[in-house]
């Protein structure tokens, strides 16, 4: 790997020009996550965000070098961890046995990721955790489960992995959860470019300055052990990142935190689409921003096609070309800082 194509990163966030994809924290599809990580690297975006697990991170890792050899470019590779219950990190299931015959199965149709199929359950590798197919049962058979890993395993699996980043999701009151993941992390011995910090509002009901309180125990921490931060702002988590509510969400949590979050970027995440960069006020001291469910739906209909194919996406040259213009048209208006 080329190490200088990594440098530039940091450029873009002092720029606020940074960008990442998400490709969840529960994605474990593996064909699709290699085609995903490198349909955006080669978009140019500047980080890639995986689910914290050894044959994920195989997977994004052979898109990526697909890439650095065919596009010169190599994104971050991050891992996203939790300090405790978070629905990132959650799966669907149900028991298709005591489905009743006569169910139109409304699951399978709210599902966009095809984990449920006919006559299935759901397909664990294929769920995200988006949490659609919950309420649609009319029999409330969907249970969710936790997809974590121990914060104690942390460092075992960081120092075989090896990535240049890593995410901690956290919540509010979690603090010593929060530095007992770090001190598992830092374990690894692994040099981490940085660690991002993700907490939003919505979700937990509490005022901005209580987020803003939460937020500079963690930058103290962050210092106390000698790491950088991003502040990741989720916005509206898990929201589907369609339409202008969530972009506006999203938009909202910025301005409520931008003059009294800690010291270091602040990117914004959970309802984040094509939509939100009309929204943003000048001197919105944004230095970034990621997309998630929006950038995996843009790309979907590429990959359910390659896969009927037979092929990758990246196996695929016409499929790949326009799947990269569509990625391009997401991430260009980004790549200035002209919002
Ligand atoms: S709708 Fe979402 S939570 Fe339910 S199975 Fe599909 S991906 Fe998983
Ligand atoms: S909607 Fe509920 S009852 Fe119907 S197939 Fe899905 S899980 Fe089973």
């Amino acid at each position: 790997m080329d190490q200088s194509l990594l440098h530039s990163h940091e450029v873009a966030l002092r720029q606020g020009s940074w960008i990442k994809f998400i490709c969840g924290a529960s994605n474990e599809d593996l064909p699709s996550i290699s085609d995903l990580c490198a349909v955006y690297a080669a978009a140019g975006v500047n980080c890639i965000d995986v689910a914290a697990d050894y044959a994920v991170v195989a997977a994004a890792r052979e898109g990526l070098d697909w890439v650095e050899a065919n596009h010169g470019l190599r994104p971050w590779l991050m891992i996203s961890v939790t300090d405790g219950k978070d629905i990132h990190f959650r799966k669907a299931f149900f028991d298709p046995k005591i489905c009743p015959k006569e169910c139109k199965r409304p699951c399978e149709k709210v599902c966009p990721t095809n984990a449920i199929t006919k006559n299935s359950g759901v397909l664990n590798d294929l769920c995200y955790g988006c949490g659609r197919c919950i309420p649609v049962c009319p029999l409330k058979l969907i249970n969710e489960k936790n997809n974590t890993l121990k914060i104690e395993d942390f460092g075992d699996l960081i120092s075989r992995i090896k990535p240049d980043a890593v995410e901690i999701h956290t919540s509010p009151g979690r603090i010593n959860e929060f530095e007992n993941s770090l001190k598992s992390i830092l374990k690894s011995k692994v040099t981490l470019r940085r660690i991002a910090v993700s907490c939003g509002l919505e979700i937990h009901g509490i005022s901005k300055y209580k987020l803003s309180q939460e937020l500079w125990s963690r930058h103290e921490c962050l210092r106390r052990y000698k790491q950088k931060p991003i502040w990741q702002l989720d916005g509206r988590p898990m929201s589907s990142d369609i339409g202008i509510s969530t972009a506006k969400a999203a938009i909202s949590l910025l301005e409520k935190m931008h003059s009294i979050a800690p010291p270091g970027p602040l990117q914004l995440a959970g309802g984040t689409n094509s939509q939100t960069i009309h929204y943003l006020s000048p001197n919105n001291g944004l230095a970034g921003i990621a997309f998630g469910g929006i950038a995996r739906k843009l790309i979907q209909p590429f990959l359910i096609e390659a896969k009927a194919k037979n092929k990758k996406l990246i196996e695929w040259p016409e499929g790949w070309d326009k799947a990269l213009e569509v990625a391009k048209g997401l991430i260009n208006p980004w790549l200035s800082n002209n919002y």
